[in-house]
């Protein structure tokens, strides 16, 4: 059986909209920084499975995730109420397309996240690796509300030459008020951290945000000359759903 019962071993909450947790990891699992697993929980005997990008670093002896909470969504409405010491289903079987597979070497590397969709990074910047294939790493977070900019404090302590992080704030006053994919786009967000202009030759950019960034952001690198990593081959850019939207993009 694919599923394995694992138990939730710590939960912390960010904002009403969004929790992390940590469970305990099936014996056997293998995962790369940056990966996703399906997960869930059973709901009167019946699993409600859901994809959840991995937050830690594969060296963390347990597994940690970064959630929504959707009031009425299947999962999440049931994840948002559970305690520590309850069951989580944990999916054999791990995947994605946000791991240094899918992008060139190169010199900069562009992590552009709308949301949830930060979780993936926070594992690859967990990691030695991506610092070792990169000179710089530059993590961008864009989120309505400040509450939602999650391991905030985390990342402002790993930055320095190699790391820098852009937070942006849309829907309340904040130092930031632009989209990660705009600043990307005007070509400000390197200006303003010191950098080279994002080249294709160079750099490497990987999104995950809702559909509507990832949709305009690769329609931008493709009419710019840049080549998104697909079955042909790896290219200069990568690209992965936060999540799937069925009932409009926030
Ligand atoms: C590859 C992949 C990786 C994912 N990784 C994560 C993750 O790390 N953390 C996470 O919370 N979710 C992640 N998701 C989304 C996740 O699978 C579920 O959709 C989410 O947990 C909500 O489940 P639900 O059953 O409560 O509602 P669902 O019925 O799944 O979703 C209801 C609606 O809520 C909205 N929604 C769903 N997820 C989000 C989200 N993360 N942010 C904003 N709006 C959302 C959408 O409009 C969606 O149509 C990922 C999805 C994919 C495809």
């Amino acid at each position: 059986m694919p599923y394995n019962e694992q138990t939730i071993t710590s939960i912390r909450r960010w904002s009403p909209k969004t929790f992390s947790f940590r469970a305990t990891r099936p014996e056997g699992f293998q995962f790369k920084n940056g990966q996703f697993v399906t997960l869930g929980l059973r709901c009167d005997g019946k699993l409600v499975p859901r994809a959840y990008s991995i937050v830690s670093d594969p060296d963390e002896p347990d597994l940690e995730f970064l959630s929504i909470h959707v009031p009425d969504g299947p999962l999440t409405s049931q994840l948002a109420q559970c305690s520590v010491g309850d069951t989580v289903w944990i999916n054999s079987k791990v995947t994605g397309s946000l791991t240094l597979d899918y992008v060139q070497p190169g010199r900069n590397l562009y992590l552009l996240a709308t949301g949830t969709g930060i979780a993936p990074f926070i594992s690859l910047i967990r990691g030695d690796q991506v610092f070792e294939r990169f000179e710089t790493v530059i993590l961008v977070h864009s989120v309505r509300t400040a509450a939602e900019l999650t391991y905030r404090e985390e990342i402002e302590a790993r930055v320095g030459d190699r790391l820098r992080y852009v937070p942006t704030v849309t829907r309340e006053p904040h130092a930031n008020n632009q989209r990660g994919a705009d600043l990307f786009r005007s070509g400000e967000l390197s200006r303003m951290l010191g950098l080279p202009d994002a080249d294709p030759e160079f750099d490497r950019v990987m999104l995950c945000g809702n559909p509507q960034m990832n949709r305009e952001m690769t329609a931008y690198l493709k009419d710019n000359g840049w080549t998104m990593t697909n079955y042909k081959g790896v290219g200069n850019f990568t690209v992965e759903q936060a999540f799937v939207a069925t009932q409009g993009v926030e």
